[in-house]
């Protein structure tokens, strides 16, 4: 929001104690966490365009938050943990022309780089493309060894056709989409398992496939190897509150490899932030510690790595998580984790507790008259461990790769038949990938509910342990990997 209605200005802010919603909320402004937001787009400009852990770009969000928390305060500490960070394939065509493709790794490849002329394996580029592209042994007669094989999906698995490549003597394999139905268009990347390969195989769309098989082409092929490193999520506390009873409030500040992760999830990570810095001097009654992850878009590793090194005594002190994950989604719903389970969708409820946090956050958008909505309390981001080991938990999301419906295009506005974000893990989640009503409204309701608990969680304490939680099932990763031919 801009001014509010005691008129405070950007001095008095900076002067005074924010122990109350109407003083807090003032200075929780849209310009404030859009500030943080171009930091953190500085940054991915500076480190090519990503800050995914494992990469410069993360380590610099990191310094960036530490030293904004340091400065304002708080008692911050780094927390390790290990990673195996696995780098994007590099694939690009030398010849006849110079181009970069997006590529990805097949898992079961083997590593290394090469650069060689492509030889195209029995593809077939005509509608219907029902090819059997490298799925025989003879379509290699007179391969040339040390090439590298282009092949189609198609009829065989993908574990066949590059073992078939490699017993030819292909250097790397590049296996494209089929490009018979829209679904077999896009990038391609599979998995040879439970075969492995010793030489490179990397995924190609079909537009790039096709554009590989002219005659005279040559590329580079680059997969390294996966590498374990240390990463850290930044934890940062108040000097004041009772210790026996915090409130964390939590958000992942990686982005995925290919793209700078400004809405995923710098809307967050910027929204968390500027509430902890504008409760910098308010003395909270229960400890208030913030945390910003490493490593959620890996599967959740850094908050995974948190709580499992939490004694059962650290964890029973925990009165309640609160995550936010994506809250300026440009097509954007006012979602709450839906922690009571009262919509019946997918999983149940989440610990005893989580249904109070919920509706916390229920009334907050009710006194604004802003319409809300649940969405499924699946445990897939950073609440997922603490819901795991009983701690309530709830928050706030915009929506990600789902796609906004007639009925909510009627009640939020936006495009019917879009993603809630269609920039979501894309080199477009840009600063500019944002709907400052939505990061507006829900800076708000973060700072609203953090400085709500940071003074008073009865109402969820009383409810600890209580209801009928279970952990949903693990459900397998949708967006790659498992594919086998
Ligand atoms: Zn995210």
């Amino acid at each position: 929001m801009g001014l509010g209605p005691l008129g405070a200005d950007a001095v008095s802010c900076n002067t005074r104690v924010n122990n109350t919603h109407a003083k807090l909320l003032v200075c929780v402004t849209l310009a404030g966490v859009r500030s943080h937001q171009a930091t953190l787009q500085a940054i991915a400009d500076a480190n090519g365009g990503v800050r995914a852990a494992g990469t410069p770009g993360y380590e610099q969000s990191v310094q960036y938050i530490v030293g904004k928390m340091t400065a304002a305060g708080y008692d911050v500490t780094l927390n390790a943990f290990p990673f195996t960070y696995v780098a994007l394939p590099l694939l690009r065509q030398t010849a006849p022309l110079a181009a970069t493709y997006e590529s990805g790794t097949f898992t079961g490849t083997g590593y290394g780089e090469v650069a060689a002329a492509v030889t195209a394996v029995d593809i077939d580029l005509a509608p219907p493309r029902a090819n059997t592209s490298g799925c025989e042994a003879a379509d290699f007669a007179g391969f040339p060894a040390g090439n590298i094989a282009l092949v189609q999906r198609g009829t065989c698995s993908f574990a066949v056709k590059a073992l078939n490549a490699q017993a030819a003597g292909a250097a790397a394999v590049i296996i494209f989409n089929q490009g018979n139905t829209p679904d077999r268009e896009p990038l391609i990347i599979g998995t040879l398992a439970p075969s492995t390969a010793t030489i490179p195989v990397v995924g190609a769309s079909f537009a790039d496939g096709t554009a590989l098989a002219q005659p005279g082409s040559a590329a580079q092929v680059r997969v390294e190897a996966p590498q374990l490193v240390t990463q850290y999520n930044v934890i940062a506390e108040s000097r004041a509150g009772d210790p026996n009873n915090v409130v964390m409030a939590g958000a992942h500040l990686d982005s995925v490899l290919r793209g700078p992760g400004i809405n995923d999830n710098g809307s967050g990570s910027a929204a968390i932030l500027e509430t902890a810095l504008q409760m910098a001097k308010v003395k909270p009654r229960n400890k208030l510690r913030f945390a910003w992850w490493g490593a959620e878009e890996s599967g959740l590793v850094g908050s995974t790595a948190y709580v499992a090194g939490l004694s059962a005594e650290e964890k029973a002190r925990i009165a309640l998580y609160l995550n936010f994950d994506m809250v300026g989604s440009p097509n954007h719903v006012f979602f709450i984790y839906d922690g009571d389970d009262s919509d019946g969708v997918g999983a149940g409820p989440g610990p005893g507790g989580s249904a109070q946090i919920e509706k916390v956050f229920e009334g907050f958008y009710a006194a604004r008259g802003v319409p809300f909505k649940g969405t499924d309390f699946s445990g897939r981001s950073d609440y997922g461990p603490f819901i795991a080991n009983g701690i309530p938990a709830g928050g706030l999301f915009t929506g990600a790769e789902g796609v906004k419906t007639a009925d909510e295009a009627a009640v939020w506005g936006g495009t019917a038949g879009q993603q809630y974000d269609p920039c979501y893990h894309l080199r477009c989640d840009t600063y500019a990938n944002n709907n400052d009503l939505a990061l507006d409204v829900n800076s708000d309701a973060i700072a609203y509910a953090v400085l709500q608990f940071a003074m008073n969680t009865e109402i969820v304490n009383g409810q600890r342990g209580k209801g009928n939680f279970k952990m949903p099932p693990d459900e397998e990763d949708d967006h790659h990997g498992n594919a086998t031919r």
